[in-house]
């Protein structure tokens, strides 16, 4: 196998996490899956934990955020995390699901997180999230993934809509709702009680979302480039659980931290922006008899990778990016910089990672927002909020970012697993 074929294996493996991945629930349930076949055994935040050295655990929080550990045999001298989000843009299912016009039937959504909304239209799309019922008289959770074509959000007619090639206003409350059915109302209702195996009276309330079908796929003379829905950010969240797995005992605890709602802020109690690390972080100390002025000493030698996908330099647009600090794709994994601190990389942080990927003979890319263009945020600088410690933002180079399907080089991600295996130790 040559190590374009290699790489081509990796990315198609991505592909299937991605594609089997709709929501951040399935995101948090296959690293789960992934996790349980290298024996790392669940810990719940309502039990008390007996952990020991060279234990292997994770953690779940509202089912769509996830800590992974595992400790060390030999004496801890702090911790090495890797963050990455598991949610992406999409549309969200209102309650009282069902818009009719005649005997049309639409689905009511909202936008959660910013997506291109012209992205949506005129492709297959599907629904998936979380169900919640009633059973013996406990609520029980259920995920649900409705594996066909179930809804297209079709364009108005050109003929009819003439400027819209000279941009256009999208109202998501008026444009967007997907076309479903035709009949009468209940339908919805009647798909999500049989996909599910539920009686309607059993279905108490659900956090569904409406998912564009497009599979991962390889492009390009050479296949330079891939593309898929949500690269941003299971690209990251993939590669970081493929280093995180591959890397050997160290003297550090290794955290991989998988945090829903980046795309609206990180402010919930499994958002970067919540307690969720630092607990986690607090109660390994705990559990081994470490005291606080233990469990500070040990964040005082910490680092955390937050691993976010990053512009790449757009060939039609090219005058959006910072003139020098243009990441191109498939040239090496990016460091991102910002002034005003929305990505949490300094020089000393800087330094640490350049050396890794030195040592490794990886290449890295800087990026830094044009000095007149707003960036977007990430996961960095909210995790130090709470767990104060040297923090690096990198991330993949990706083209059409919040788009229904984006485009990354198919190169950088295997340089993304080596940099992620070499920091947590190899
Ligand atoms: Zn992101």
């Amino acid at each position: 196998m040559t190590q374009e074929d290699k790489n081509m294996a990796k990315v198609q493996k991505l592909f299937d996490f991605i594609d089997a991945s709709p929501t951040a629930f399935h995101a948090v349930e296959n690293v789960r899956k992934e996790l349980e076949k290298k024996a790392f055994s669940e810990f719940s935040e309502g039990d008390t934990w007996r952990l020991s050295k060279a234990r292997k655990g994770y953690v779940v929080r509202n089912s769509s955020s996830l800590i992974a550990f595992a400790i060390p045999e030999k004496k801890i001298k702090g911790f090495r995390i890797y963050s990455a989000h598991t949610d992406s843009p999409v549309f969200r299912v209102k309650e009282n699901p069902e818009l009719t016009f005649g005997e049309y039937i639409r689905i009511n959504v909202e936008k959660y997180g910013g997506m291109i909304v012209s992205s949506w239209f005129d492709r297959p799309l599907s629904l998936a999230g979380r169900v919640l019922f009633e059973k013996g008289g406990k609520i029980e959770e259920k995920l649900v993934n409705i594996d066909r074509n179930l809804f297209v959000i079709p364009n108005v007619a050109i003929h009819m809509n003439s400027d819209i090639n000279n941009g256009y206003k999208y109202q998501v409350q008026k444009d967007v709702p997907p076309l479903f059915a035709k009949g009468k109302k209940g339908a919805f209702a009647k798909l999500v009680s049989e996909e599910t195996g539920l009686k309607p009276e059993e279905i108490l309330a659900s956090d569904l979302f409406v998912y564009p079908r497009q599979k991962g796929f390889t492009f390009g003379a050479k296949d330079e480039f891939a593309a898929s829905p949500r690269l941003d950010d299971l690209a990251c969240v993939y590669a970081g659980l493929k280093g995180f797995l591959d890397s050997k005992d160290s003297e550090y605890v290794r955290v991989l931290a998988l945090f829903d709602n980046e795309e609206v802020g990180s402010g919930t109690k499994q958002g970067a922006g919540s307690t969720f690390l630092e607990d986690v972080l607090f109660r390994i100390c705990e559990s081994l008899s470490y005291s606080r002025t233990e469990y500070l000493k040990l964040l005082h030698e910490s680092f955390a990778l937050s691993a976010d996908n990053a512009h790449g330099v757009h060939p039609a647009m090219s005058e959006k990016a910072d003139p020098v600090n243009r990441p191109e794709l498939n040239g090496g994994v990016v460091l991102k910089f910002n002034g005003n601190q929305k990505y949490a990389t300094d020089a000393v942080s800087a330094a640490f990672v350049r050396k890794i990927a030195k040592d490794e003979g990886l290449k890295l890319q800087d990026y830094a927002n044009n000095s007149d263009i707003p960036g977007g945020s990430t996961l960095g600088n909210i995790s130090t909020g709470h767990v104060s410690i040297r923090t690096a933002d990198i991330g993949l180079a990706q083209l059409a970012m919040h788009s229904s399907c984006e485009t990354m080089g198919s190169k950088d991600y295997e340089d993304l697993i080596k940099l992620a295996c070499a920091y947590f130790g190899k």
